[in-house]
This record gives structure tokens, sequence and C-alpha cells, in this order.
């Protein structure tokens, strides 16, 4: 395995090995297809293989690999990102992990403070800092949750529960003078969709402006996903440090982080903040990036409306099934973003998810693999709609979901 998710500990049984996929489908062995709803964990929102991305790799790919001096391709698809985002530079780096590793520098850099709050279920990548074990409690001193990550490093590394502003207030009211930044999911997407509680974002960028720390939104993952922009664009929040990955690389290696002038001239060369890539703004992730970007700016949101359409019609089916099967079920949805969780109620923070029921979804998941559906193996993470799912993978979806939930019982993990 490449990424420890893929190896299907979080469901059990074999993982899937796959050689190629078009549109809405994964393609296995025996000419066996499933409905893709990993989607690459977030950057195939047009589906796999869109033509018009193929193109422009295979264009870039013929002019070259890897130049090591600039390019003018980087600079437009920094423009194309920073036109719905109130960010006014942006530096590009190669992944979501890159991305918040060095917003995390810059930001303890221009406030010369050290600690860094996150939410406990929030993923940003495998930097050090945010390696954390979920602690229970409203503020933990960070545990690094590997072995190999040095109890100093996360010393730094306040926990708080995801959606609880007053556990937030009160490590403010300890500590604020001590916090460089707050960092983020805005709709969290690493314990299933969780969105943010009315009050949440706008209180957590009160709290950040009165104390002087920066505010990061890691938007790695709903970047360009739930909205053109993202978060941000879509509730009118305005973080300090915007973190990206995944759709603005296409399906290739990239990231980014994005911020107001002041504070990204800190970064070298501008300014004595380090941080530098070999491969970073390679030309032919930066051409898929572009390609993608450019057909989900085109038509003035066409594709958006499309992604939310089909997402709908899925999100709502699945709750009518599982209401028809007496199962108590929240499939929480933004745009092409959603959460399917076995529970009574609706989800707020990773304890909830902990308490779901996550053996029947092992279940379900295992009865949907079997119908030639392809969930992502783990109840913690997100399923993504591409706008290459039309009605017929929909159907198939649903049709697969309403057996696995009548046939429960029958399938061993
Ligand atoms: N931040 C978020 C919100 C993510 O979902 C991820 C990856 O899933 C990351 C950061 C890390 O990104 P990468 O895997 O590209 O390093």
């Amino acid at each position: 395995m490449s990424s420890p998710v893929r190896a299907f500990r979080g469901v059990g049984g074999e993982p899937v090995f796959v050689h190629s996929a078009h549109g809405a489908y994964l393609e296995g062995p025996d000419d066996r297809r499933f409905v893709d709803y990993i989607g690459g964990y977030g950057p195939m929102i047009l589906g796999h293989g869109h033509p018009r991305v193929v193109e422009a790799i295979a264009q870039a790919a013929a002019r070259g690999q890897s130049f090591g001096v600039p390019t003018m391709e980087e600079v437009e698809l920094a423009e194309l990102i920073l036109d719905p985002l109130p960010a006014e530079m942006l530096r590009l780096v190669n992944s979501g992990t890159e991305a918040t590793m060095s917003a995390l520098r810059l930001a303890r850099a221009a406030t010369g403070r050290n600690k860094l709050l996150k939410f406990i279920g929030c993923y940003h990548g495998h930097a050090d800092s945010f390696l954390v074990a979920a602690g229970s409690g409203a503020a933990t001193i960070g545990v690094p949750s590997s072995p190999g990550v040095p109890p100093e490093v996360t010393a730094d590394t306040l926990l708080a529960r995801y959606n609880d502003l007053a556990g937030v207030e009160q490590i403010f009211e300890r500590q604020a003078g001590e916090i460089a930044a707050v960092i983020v999911e805005p709709i969290a997407g690493n314990m299933g969709l969780v969105p943010p509680l009315p009050g949440f974002l706008e209180g957590l960028r009160a709290l950040c402006t009165k104390s002087g720390a920066l505010l990061i939104f890691d938007e790695v993952m709903t970047g360009f996903r739930v909205a053109w922009g993202g978060v941000q664009t879509l509730f009118q929040i305005e973080p300090d440090l915007t973190c990206l990955a995944k759709v603005i690389g296409g399906g290739l290696p990239i990231g980014a982080y994005a911020g107001p002038s002041e504070l990204m001239n800190r970064v070298a060369p501008a300014g004595d903040v380090y941080q530098a890539g070999t491969l970073s703004g390679n030309p032919i992730a930066v051409a898929a990036g572009r390609a993608t970007l450019e057909i989900l700016g085109d038509d003035g949101g066409a594709v958006y409306e499309g992604l939310e359409s089909m997402a709908e019609r899925l999100a709502n089916g699945l709750r009518e099934i599982a209401r028809r099967h007496d199962i108590a079920c929240q499939v929480q949805r933004q745009g092409s973003m959603l959460g399917l969780f076995f529970s009574e109620t609706p989800i707020q923070s990773l304890a909830d998810v902990d308490a779901s029921d996550r053996g029947l979804w092992t279940t379900v998941f295992h009865a949907l693999l079997e119908r030639g559906v392809h969930l992502p193996p783990s109840p913690y993470e997100t399923l993504f709609v591409s706008a290459a799912h039309g009605e017929t993978e929909i159907e198939h979806t649903l049709q697969a979901f309403d057996a696995a939930l009548g046939a429960r019982g029958k399938h061993a993990p």
C-alpha cells in the first residue's frame, strides 16, 4: 500500500486492485467495474480521464517533465485559483501535507507564537505537529499519535472538539497570547462529512481576530469541491491563510497555500520564512490543474449545479431506502461530498462518528462492493460524487444499497 486507508483495515478483507478508471468507474480484474465514490480521495471532481484534462497532461508532458525554472503556466494557475478567493498571493507545493505544514510555519513566524489549535477528528496531513491523538475533554495537550513524533513537537498542539465553540473560548481565555493559529477543516471531511454548526466558523474568526492568532482554513478537500473557491466563498468567511490541494491538481500531485500579500511576502525569496520544493509548480501537474479549473469555471457554474443535483438525488435516495428498512441513518451532504452514518442523531463531532453503528457500515460497505459500488473503505471517509456520475450510476447505487440493507446480517466483513 502506498497510503494506509487503502489497505481496508477500516472494513476488513482484501482491497480491490484496479488497473484503470474511466468516468464514474474504477476498473479491476476480470472486467469488474465499480461505481466510484472514492474519487481519488477528492481530486477527481470531473470523473476519471476527462478528455480535456488528459489532453492537457499529454501536451504538457510532450513539452517537458520538470524545468526547475519558472513558467507562465504556474502564474496562470495561481491567478485562476485566486480568482474567487480573498487571498492575494499563493505558493504552489506538492501535496496537502506540504501546504498545511508550510502555512503553520508562516503563521508561527508572523505571530512570533508557537501554539497551534486543531480540532479532534480533523486531518491536516502527516506533518508532525498535526499528528496528535484525539484526546477527550475540551482541551488536551497533544500526545503524538505515531511513534517517531517527538512529544516536544506536539506539546504546542492544543485540541478542541469540532463544533464546540465554548471549548475553544475556554482555551483562548487561558492561552490567547500564545496561540499562533487555529487550523480547521471548515467543513470536516475526515470524520465522514461533518458540517460546521451555524456560528462555529464565525466564532473562530472573531476569537482569532481578537487575540491576534491566524485562522487557517484547510480547504485541501473542500477547495473548488463544494463551490468555485471553497467553504470561504460559500459562507463568506475570510480566513488569514488557506491550504489547498486535490481538485486544484486535477489528480496530479499539487498543493498550495494562500493569503494576503502582507503575510505571503514573508515567504522566501521575498521574505525570511523558508519553504521550497524541487517539483513545486511541476508543469504536468499545473496543466492538469488548469484544465480542471477551467472546466469548473466554465458555463457559470454548470458543473457545480450538475454535481449538486446528482448528489442530492443520491442523498435523498439513501435516506429514503434506510427509512423503508427502518434503519437509523444520517446522510450529511455539502455539494458533492457526502457522509453516510448509521446513527439516530446528526453527527457533529468525532465522538458522534465513534458512537455510530460502524459494524453495520462495514457490512453495507462489503455488500455494496459485491454489487459493484466502491465506497471509501472506512466510515471515517467522505464519499465523493463526480461530474461523470449520472442517473445510471446513482440508480445502480441506490438499488445496491436497498439490496445491501435487505441482506444485512448475511454478509460477514
Ligand atoms: N488536509 C485535508 C483536509 C485532507 O483531507 C488531506 C488529505 O486527505 C490533507 C490535508 C493532506 O493532503 P495530502 O494527502 O495531499 O498530503
